[in-house]
Order: structure tokens, then C-alpha cells, then sequence
């Protein structure tokens, strides 16, 4: 087992990372920007490292500062968390040639994946149903309209090396088709450095379910569920549950086979997601997630496994904890995301100081966060602020506890999202668990 971490991230995930290592007695180095220097969970860690001057956000993106600490501290791993440099595969080779073990899948594995397009092609070649779509990279105009002839309109048109739902156009017809193609080339380009686009037919309202996958590099993959993400702002997740209440037990039997096939398929190892979306019962990969994600808590509180201890784990060398026929599933989870955002304003980020906090708790309550009352929310990163999950024996009394928790939470100093994360769990359609990607823009009106 690894005796010293890195851990190349901030904010929540970085407490969360923090906490496994701790229980595992491993000691921890935390990196951290100067915009994060007050951050609380730094006095937690056995060493800090401050990496970057603000405001840039480059410093937790910085591979050189990241390795560079590492080698310092002398670390045997770093772990990534999510965002930043979770899935770049040339830091993933980077930590190998610097003999510092990368928690997470291998480089190559990352490579395939990270790039959407690759992936899709991985898919269809392990005979995982995709999104009718092209078959790779579309080079040209002319192939786009070719394949939307083919699909029929509406399409849509992805970057290859897109990620937090950015880089994604609709085009209804032949002449939206060539501008949305460019268009999309053009801010694939700018946002990612990677100008390719892939095309699929776009799904309407489709739901967003997701399946999470556990490997060991002895060849042991396992599932342990699925999360359903369909409560989305402009494709971001803002509620996630689980289990989904639009799959019966042969759809999630087929659709944790089918995610589990598609890792094998990749030499996948450590924690991953395999997304899909879903039509009736129709089910349509779309990505492979090579990281710990923001909704893992969800999985964790219906399995009572702690898949970041499984990713370190198996990261170090050992085998899965827990085979298939152990995996048990319980009860029924939800997670909320509680970003400094206001609602009121096309959720506009509202950095600024936490003047007062009240967090809930209580029975089947879990709140994951690293700010505190006096914390300054800082302009400079995503403006997640908590992860507020609950756990009960049913679906409708995890909304019950979710509706009780959320009242008692009280944020003041920042605007968040926290009255509208209220009127989503008083909503009848999502009350009776008929929802579907666009709910929420329904329900915002
Ligand atoms: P990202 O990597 O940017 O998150 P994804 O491919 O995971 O992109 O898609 C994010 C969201 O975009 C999905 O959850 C869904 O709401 C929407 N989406 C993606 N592909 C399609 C499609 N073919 N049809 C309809 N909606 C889609």
C-alpha cells in the first residue's frame, strides 16, 4: 500500500480524497493555489505545497508545479479527484515516467477514451449499442450532411474533446447542419485545442443514466449500479439518484453487463462511469468517465462501498474488495448539488464570503464540503460549494429527507442554488419520477 498521496485537486473532492487516505493511514501532501490558501481542510493534510499565485486557474492544471511538488514530498501516488487533470492522459504518463503511481485508469486507457469519438468506436466494435450516429471524426461538410440524410434530423453535432456538457450544437435541418458543423469545429477548437467533431442523432428528452464500474488490474470488473443524472442545466448535472426509477431489474442487469463488457473491452482500472442515455427501454452508450465522479456518493450510500479507498486499493496493486455476487444494493440515495450560482439570474456564479452556515445532518444525511462559515467563495474555479446526499429505505422517503434537510440548510453571504434544488423536490413530475433531460428547463420556464 502506498505510504504518502499527492492530491492534485481542491475544494470538496480534495476533503473527500483527504478523508479515505486518512482512514487508510496514508499520509497526504495537499497542493494548493494561493486563492485557496485559507481553504480549511489544508490543516489536515501531514504537508501543503501552495503551487500557483492567483488569479490564474492554471495552477491546478500546472503539470510541471504538480510533479514538481511531487517529487518534493516524495509521494508514491497522486490522486486527481475529478476536473483538472483527472483525465489527461499525457499527466496520467507524465506521473508513470516519474515513477509516481497515477490513481486512475492507464494512460492509453485514457487516450481512447478522452477522445469521444474513439471511445464510440471502441463501443460499436464491442458491439455496445451507441447513438446512431458517424462512425469517428467527421471531415467535412459534406459527410455531415451525408450521415444527418442517413440518421434524419435533429442531429447533433459533439466535440471529440468535449467534457462538462460544452461543445455540443443541435442542427434541425440541411442549412443549420453546415453553420452548427463549423460553428462547433471552431469552439471545439478554442475550448479544447482539438478542433474534431463526431455526430449522433439527438435523442429527444432522452434520459440520462450512468452505470458505475470498479476494476482491478488482475482482471476483476465489477458495477454497482446505476445513478440517474437527468436533472441537467444546459447538460450539467444538478440532482443525481439512485436507483433510477425508469429502469426495472433486466434493464439494469443489461445495462450493468454492457458497462462492465465495455471496460473489459479497454483494459479499464480503477473507478469509472460508463454513461448512457436512455429512450423507453431502449438504452445508447455515449461516454466512458476515467475518474472519480462529482456524484459517486450516491453509489457509495446504496452499495456501502468507499470507492475512493476501492480506487486507491486497486491503484496500489491489490485486488477489488468485493466480487459481483457481493455487490448488495440498498435503499434509495439522492444527491444535490449546491453551487454559489444565482437562480435568479440565469445562475450567474456569485463568488463572495460565507457570512453564516448552517449545515444539515440528522439521519441518513451526508454533506460533503470544505467551506465553513467565513470562507470566501473564490471567483477563480467552479463554483460547487456543497454535495448534499441523502439515504432511506425508499424513493419517496429519500425526497421526504431531502426536502427536510434542505430547509434546514442555511447559506448566507452568497447567492446558490438552493431554492431551486427546494422546488425540485416538491415538483410532482419529478415526485413521481417522470422526468427527463429537459425537466428542468420545463420547470425553470
Ligand atoms: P459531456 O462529456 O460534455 O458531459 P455527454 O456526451 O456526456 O457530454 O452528454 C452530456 C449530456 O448532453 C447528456 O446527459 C444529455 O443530456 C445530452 N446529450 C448528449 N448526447 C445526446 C444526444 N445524442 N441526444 C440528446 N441529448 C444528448
Amino acid at each position: 500500500m502506498f505510504h504518502r498521496i499527492l492530491i492534485a485537486n481542491r475544494g470538496e473532492i480534495a476533503l473527500r480524497i483527504l478523508r479515505a487516505c486518512r482512514e487508510l493511514d496514508i499520509d497526504t501532501v495537499a497542493v494548493y493555489s494561493q486563492a485557496d490558501a485559507d481553504a480549511a481542510y489544508l490543516a489536515l493534510a501531514d504537508e501543503k505545497i501552495c503551487i500557483g499565485p492567483p488569479p490564474s486557474s492554471q495552477s491546478y492544471l500546472s503539470m510541471p508545479a504538480i510533479i514538481a511538488a511531487a517529487e518534493v514530498a516524495d509521494v508514491d501516488a497522486i490522486h486527481p479527484g475529478y476536473g483538472f487533470l483527472s483525465e489527461n492522459a499525457d499527466f496520467a504518463q507524465t506521473c508513470r515516467e516519474h515513477g509516481i503511481e497515477f490513481i486512475g485508469p492507464a494512460a492509453e486507457t485514457i487516450r481512447q477514451l478522452g477522445d469521444k469519438a474513439t471511445a464510440r468506436e471502441i463501443a460499436i466494435a464491442a458491439k455496445v449499442p451507441t447513438v446512431p450516429g458517424s462512425d469517428g471524426i467527421v471531415e467535412d461538410d459534406q459527410q455531415a450532411i451525408e450521415i444527418a440524410e442517413k440518421i434524419g434530423y435533429p442531429v447533433l453535432i459533439k466535440a471529440t474533446a468535449g467534457g462538462g456538457g460544452r461543445g455540443m450544437r443541435v442542427a434541425n435541418n440541411k442549412i443549420s447542419l453546415v453553420s452548427a458543423y463549423h460553428q462547433a469545429r471552431s469552439e471545439a477548437e478554442q475550448a479544447f485545442g482539438e478542433a474534431g467533431v463526431y455526430m449522433e442523432k439527438y435523442l429527444e428528452r432522452p434520459r440520462h443514466v450512468e452505470i458505475q464500474i470498479l476494476a482491478d488490474g488482475h482482471g476483476n470488473v465489477i458495477h454497482l449500479g446505476e445513478r440517474e443524472c437527468s436533472v441537467q442545466r444546459r447538460h450539467q448535472k444538478l440532482v443525481e439518484e439512485g436507483p433510477s426509477a425508469a429502469l426495472n431489474e433486466s434493464m439494469r442487469r443489461a445495462m450493468g453487463r454492457t458497462a462492465v463488457k465495455l471496460a473489459k473491452a479497454c483494459k479499464f482500472k480503477g473507478a469509472g462511469t460508463v454513461e448512457f442515455l436512455l429512450v423507453g427501454k431502449e438504452f445508447y452508450f455515449i461516454e466512458v468517465n476515467c475518474r472519480i465522479q462529482v456524484e459517486h456518493p450516491v453509489t457509495e450510500l446504496i452499495s456501502r462501498v468507499d470507492l475512493v479507498k476501492e480506487q486507491i486499493r486497486v491503484a496500489a496493486g491489490e485486488k477489488l474488495s468485493l466480487d459481483q455476487r457481493r455487490v448488495r444494493l440498498q435503499g434509495h440515495a439522492i444527491e444535490v448539488r449546491v453551487n454559489a450560482e444565482d437562480p435568479e439570474y440565469g445562475f450567474r456564479p456569485c463568488p463572495g464570503t460565507i457570512t453564516k452556515l448552517i449545515a444539515p445532518g440528522g439521519p441518513g444525511v451526508r454533506f460533503d464540503t470544505h467551506i465553513y462559515a467565513g470562507y470566501r467563495v473564490p471567483p477563480t474555479y467552479d463554483s460547487l460549494l456543497a454535495k448534499l446526499i441523502v439515504h432511506a429505505p425508499t424513493r419517496a422517503e429519500a425526497i421526504v429527507r431531502m426536502r427536510r434537510a434542505l430547509d434546514e440548510f442555511v447559506i448566507e453571504g452568497v447567492q446558490t442554488t438552493l431554492p431551486t434544488l427546494r422546488d425540485i423536490m416538491r415538483n410532482a413530475f419529478f415526485e413521481r419520477g417522470e422526468y427527463d433531460t429537459g425537466f428542468l428547463e420545463d420547470m425553470l420556464g
